[in-house]
């Protein structure tokens, strides 16, 4: 589903993301590891087009990103091709950027309403299926505001599902939560992965991307230091820098 070849990317003279190659198949949970600042955030922005990048390419579904300008000129060509991909690779953030001032149900109706144009009455009937999924039907008429942090995440990750996207970006879903509201978004991750859903997961908990992984990738600084299936990657660390940061995370 995505792919992403040596990707580089700068914030001015600084290169953050140093020629990073990352691939998630159709049902993978690709998870991201590394110490604060490696550059995880970073990755998945670029993968959906949040941020530019200098160099490198990114396919979705096979089809590469076109660009047009070079170096830190470079931009996507195409902006309906961002708004499609954009839209395939629905992302859920570490604060749940639910809006205030809409019911959760209206939170999980919105882009789907306005940004696909899809009908309401159909869109309602999928926001509601959604919400009984993460556990939290009957907080549809609730204002975010009323729920805890973990059925916000759980509001945030029915939001996300509603747009039918082709994969699902993580970026830290649990580190904004108490560890028991932390069980109840695990579990939801948990059964999107057992569904075969596409996922790219940057996490701080290990004990989660080891359950949900089909392959786990350390970054450090920028670059991936070791990568594999997360038996091997977490039962028989090669490299020294990878031992260091687990034995400073357990
Ligand atoms: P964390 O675990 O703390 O979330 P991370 O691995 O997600 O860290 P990134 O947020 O991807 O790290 O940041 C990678 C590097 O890019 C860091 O050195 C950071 O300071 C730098 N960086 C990130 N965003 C910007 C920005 N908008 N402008 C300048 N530098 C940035
Ligand atoms: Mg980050």
């Amino acid at each position: 589903v995505l792919d992403i070849r040596g990707l580089h990317k700068a914030y001015g003279d600084v290169e953050v993301i140093r020629g990073v190659d990352i691939t998630a198949r159709r049902g993978d949970v690709v998870s991201l590891i590394g110490s604060s600042g490696s550059g995880k955030s970073t990755i998945l922005r670029c993968a959906n087009l949040l941020e530019d990048s200098q160099q490198g390419e990114i396919l979705f579904e096979g089809e590469p990103i076109r660009w047009k300008g070079t170096g830190l000129a470079r931009r996507p060509a195409d902006a309906k091709q961002v708004l499609r991909i954009r839209t395939n690779l629905s992302m859920v953030f570490q604060q749940f950027n639910l809006w205030s001032h809409m019911s959760v149900l209206d939170n999980v109706m919105e882009a789907p309403v306005t940004v696909l144009g899809r009908p309401r009455d159909e869109v309602e009937a999928a926001a509601r299926g959604y919400l009984d999924k993460v556990g939290i039907g009957d907080k549809a008429d609730a204002w975010p505001a009323q729920l805890s942090g973990g059925q916000q995440q759980r509001a945030a990750i029915a939001r996300a599902l509603c747009m039918e996207p082709r994969a699902l970006l993580f970026d830290e879903p649990t580190s904004a939560l108490d560890p028991e509201l932390e069980q109840e978004v695990v579990r939801v991750i948990k059964d999107l992965a057992a569904e075969g859903r596409t996922m790219l997961i940057v996490t701080h908990d290990m004990k989660m991307a080891h359950d949900v992984s089909d392959h786990v990738v350390f970054l450090h600084k920028g670059l991936i230091e070791e990568e594999g299936p997360p038996g091997a990657l977490f039962g028989n660390p090669q490299s020294e820098r990878l031992r260091g940061f687990l034995s400073s995370t357990r």
